[in-house]
C-alpha cells in the first residue's frame, strides 16, 4: 500500500495552514499544508492531478514524480473521496493552463509530501454530479451529499442569517432563554408528538408545536423580551415542504401594540438579509388587511410580484338576467373574475381544462367572455347585456383583447379558487418578477373561523390571540366577525412568520376558551398553569415566529426545504441515513409500560 502513514492514527501528520478553496495568486511562493478529499484525479503519465476539496472549495494539486517519488505514489493511489494531506508550495499555473472558472484557478500545489489519511469506498454517487442522483440515495449518504457546493453554501448562508436575527435581536434587548422539549401539548393545530415517561407510566409528554406558552409564561416571569431558536414538532400529513421537526425564530416582547412588532420584525429580517446576502431591504413594509387580501388576491398570502388582481363584479351584475348568476346573486352570493390581459391568452382547450378542473375539485362553474373589438365571444356573452357588459368593463378595468374568466359563489370559496388559479396564470405566464422581494404585512386576520367538519369554532391563529379590543362586544353577538390583533409576515406569497398580541386576562382568556368548546373545567386541567400565571399581574405581551427553513430557502433561492437541513426526512418522515423511527427493544417498551399493538 502506498499510504505512508497508518490511517489508523487520530491524529494528521502536520496541521493545516490552509482551506484548498482560499488560496490565490497572492499567495503564490508559500509553502502550505492542506488536507481534503480528493474530487478528481488525473494521471498524465509522469504527471499526476488531483483537485482536492475542502469547505471552502477546490485547489489543483501536481504531483511531478521528480519532486517527491513517494508523494507521487500516493497520488497515483489515490481515488475518489480518499482523504488526504499534503504539503507543497503555491506556484502561478503556465499561461493557457489557468482556469478562469474557479476562484483558486490561477494557481497550483507543487506537491513535495502527502499521506492518505482515510481511503474511501467508491462513493454511491459524484460529489458533483450529485443533483442528478435520487434524492433517497443522497439523503441516505447525507455525509457525501453535504459535500456538495450547494449544500455547503446553503448551510452556511442559513448560518449566515441566523447570525443576523441574533445580532439584531441582542442589540435590542432581547434575551434567548431555552425551554424545555419535553412539555405538555400546546395547541398549534397539529396532532402532537408523545414521549412515554418511564418514571409517571401511562403518562406522556408532548414535543412542543411551539414554545407558545413557555414564551407568555416568560413575560409574566419579568424577562420583557425574549427570543429562542426554537426547535418545533408537529405530527403532520408530510406535505411537500413540511417537516415533523422545524426551528423557528421565537420572539416574545412585554407591551408591544401590533406597530412595535413588526418594526422589530422588519428591523431583524432586514438584518437577516445583510448578514446573509449583503442586501438592503426596503421598509417599512406595507399592510394589508385579511379582508383585502382575500378580496384583491383569493389569499392571506399574497404574491404581490405580478398583477392579474380580483375583481368584484357582483355589483355590476345586480338585476341581471343571465339565470346562473341571478340565482347565485338571491342567495346572497358573489360573483369575482379575472381579466387575463391579451398577451396572456388561453386557448380554447386550456379554458376547458380549466372549466373541468375547477368543476372537479370544487363544484364550482367558471364561465368566460372575450372582449374582442368587434364584440364579446363566449359561451355566455349572449346573457350579459350592454348595460352590464359597461359595468363590468369598469369594474373590471377591461381592455379590447382581455378574457375574463368570472366564478360564481360564496366569497369564501370563490376568492380562495381564484387565488390559485391566479397563481397558476401567473406561473404559466411568466408574469413574476422573480428579482423582487415582496414583502407584506397581512393584519387583521379574524379571531375564530367556523369548523364545518367539528361544527364549533377554531381559533385561526391559537387560542391565545387577543381579539381586537374594537370587537370585543363582538364576541358574544356575532363572534365570527371579530377581528384578532394578530398579524403575519409575507414574502413573494410565503408567509415567513406570524403572531399577535396575546390576551392577558384569565377571564377573557376562560372565555374565548368557551367560546372554543373548551369548557372551564377542561381549561383549568389543560391550561391550569397559564391561567394561574395571568391571574398574578401578568403584563400585556405580544410576539411572534418566524419559520427558520423557510428564511434559509429564501435567502438561498431554493423551493425545497431539504436543501437548507442538514439532515431532513423523508415525505414520509423518515431519515433514510439512520433508519429513524425504528423499533426499539421489547425491554424498552416494558419498562415504559408500552405494549404496541399492530
Ligand atoms: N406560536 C405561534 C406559532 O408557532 C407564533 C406566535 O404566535 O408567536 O405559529
Amino acid at each position: 500500500m502506498p499510504e505512508k502513514n497508518n490511517s489508523f492514527s487520530p491524529l494528521p501528520p502536520w496541521p493545516r495552514t490552509d482551506y484548498c478553496g482560499n488560496l490565490r495568486a497572492t499567495d503564490a511562493g508559500r509553502e502550505v499544508a492542506l488536507w481534503g478529499w480528493v474530487a478528481t484525479r488525473r494521471d498524465h503519465g509522469g504527471l499526476v492531478f488531483i483537485d482536492l476539496r475542502d469547505r471552502e472549495g477546490i485547489v489543483q494539486l501536481v504531483f511531478n514524480p521528480a519532486h517527491d517519488a513517494d508523494a507521487h505514489l500516493v497520488a497515483s493511489a489515490a481515488r475518489s473521496e480518499y482523504y488526504v494531506a499534503v504539503k507543497g508550495a503555491v506556484v502561478m499555473r503556465r499561461e493557457g493552463t489557468v482556469n478562469a472558472e474557479l476562484p483558486t484557478g490561477e494557481i497550483e500545489i507543487a506537491v513535495t509530501a502527502a499521506e492518505v489519511l482515510n481511503p474511501s469506498n467508491a462513493p454511491p454517487f459524484p460529489i458533483g454530479g450529485a443533483e442528478n442522483t435520487a434524492e433517497e440515495v443522497r439523503l441516505k449518504y447525507r455525509y457525501l451529499d453535504l459535500r456538495r457546493d450547494g449544500m455547503q453554501r446553503n448551510l452556511r448562508r442559513r448560518h449566515q442569517a441566523l447570525r443576523g436575527a441574533r445580532d439584531y435581536l441582542d442589540a435590542n434587548g432581547f434575551i434567548e432563554i431555552e425551554t424545555p422539549i419535553l412539555f405538555r401539548a400546546t395547541p398549534e393545530g397539529a396532532r402532537d408528538y408523545l414521549v412515554p415517561s418511564r418514571v409517571n407510566p401511562g403518562k406522556f409528554y408532548a414535543l412542543p408545536q411551539s414554545p407558545q406558552l413557555l414564551k407568555q409564561i416568560l413575560m409574566v416571569g419579568g424577562f420583557d423580551r425574549y427570543y429562542q431558536i426554537a426547535r418545533c414538532f408537529r405530527d403532520e400529513d408530510l406535505r411537500a415542504n413540511r417537516q415533523p421537526e422545524f426551528s423557528q425564530i421565537d420572539i416574545e416582547m412585554t407591551g408591544p401594540r401590533p406597530e412595535d412588532i413588526y418594526a422589530m420584525a422588519e428591523g431583524m429580517m432586514a438584518s437577516i438579509y445583510k448578514f446573509a446576502l449583503g442586501v438592503e431591504l426596503a421598509r417599512p413594509f406595507p399592510r394589508m388587511p385579511y379582508a383585502e387580501a382575500i378580496e384583491r388576491f383569493g389569499s392571506d398570502k399574497p404574491d404581490l410580484r405580478f398583477g392579474l388582481e380580483l375583481k368584484n363584479l357582483t355589483a355590476a351584475f345586480a338585476g341581471t338576467a343571465f339565470k346562473v348568476f341571478a340565482d347565485v346573486l338571491a342567495r346572497g352570493e358573489a360573483i369575482y373574475a379575472l381579466a387575463l390581459p391579451a398577451e396572456c391568452q388561453l386557448s380554447r382547450r386550456e379554458l376547458d381544462e380549466l372549466i373541468e378542473s375547477i368543476k372537479s375539485r370544487q363544484g364550482l362553474g367558471l364561465a368566460w367572455v372575450k372582449i374582442n373589438a368587434d364584440g364579446w365571444q363566449g359561451p355566455v356573452a349572449k346573457f350579459i347585456n350592454d348595460d352590464e357588459r359597461k359595468r363590468v368593463v369598469e369594474a373590471a378595468g377591461l381592455h379590447i383583447g382581455d378574457t375574463l374568466l368570472m366564478v360564481a359563489g360564496t366569497p369564501g370559496k370563490v376568492c380562495p379558487l381564484l387565488g390559485d388559479v391566479r397563481l397558476q396564470l401567473g406561473t404559466k405566464f411568466n408574469l413574476r418578477d422573480d428579482a423582487a422581494l415582496k414583502f407584506l404585512w397581512v393584519v387583521d386576520f379574524p379571531l375564530f373561523d367556523y369548523s364545518d367538519e367539528e361544527k364549533r369554532l377554531v381559533s385561526v391563529n391559537h387560542p391565545f390571540t387577543a381579539p381586537n379590543p374594537a370587537d370585543l362586544a363582538l364576541l358574544d353577538s356575532r363572534p365570527l366577525d371579530a377581528r384578532a390583533l394578530a398579524y403575519d409576515m409575507v414574502l413573494n406569497g410565503q408567509e415567513m412568520g406570524g403572531g399577535s398580541i396575546r390576551i392577558h386576562n384569565a377571564e377573557l382568556q376562560l372565555k374565548v376558551f368557551e367560546l372554543l368548546g373548551i369548557p372551564r373545567d377542561e381549561a383549568a386541567a389543560k391550561f391550569g398553569f397559564l391561567l394561574d400565571a395571568l391571574g398574578y399581574g401578568a403584563p400585556p405581551h405580544g410576539g411572534i415566529a418566524f419559520g427558520v427553513d423557510r428564511i434559509a430557502m429564501m435567502v438561498c433561492g431554493t423551493d425545497s426545504l431539504r436543501d437548507v437541513m442538514a439532515f431532513p426526512k423523508t415525505q414520509k418522515a423518515v431519515d433514510p441515513m439512520s433508519g429513524a423511527p425504528s423499533e426499539v427493544d421489547p425491554r424498552q417498551l416494558r419498562e415504559l409500560s408500552i405494549k404496541v399493538a399492530l
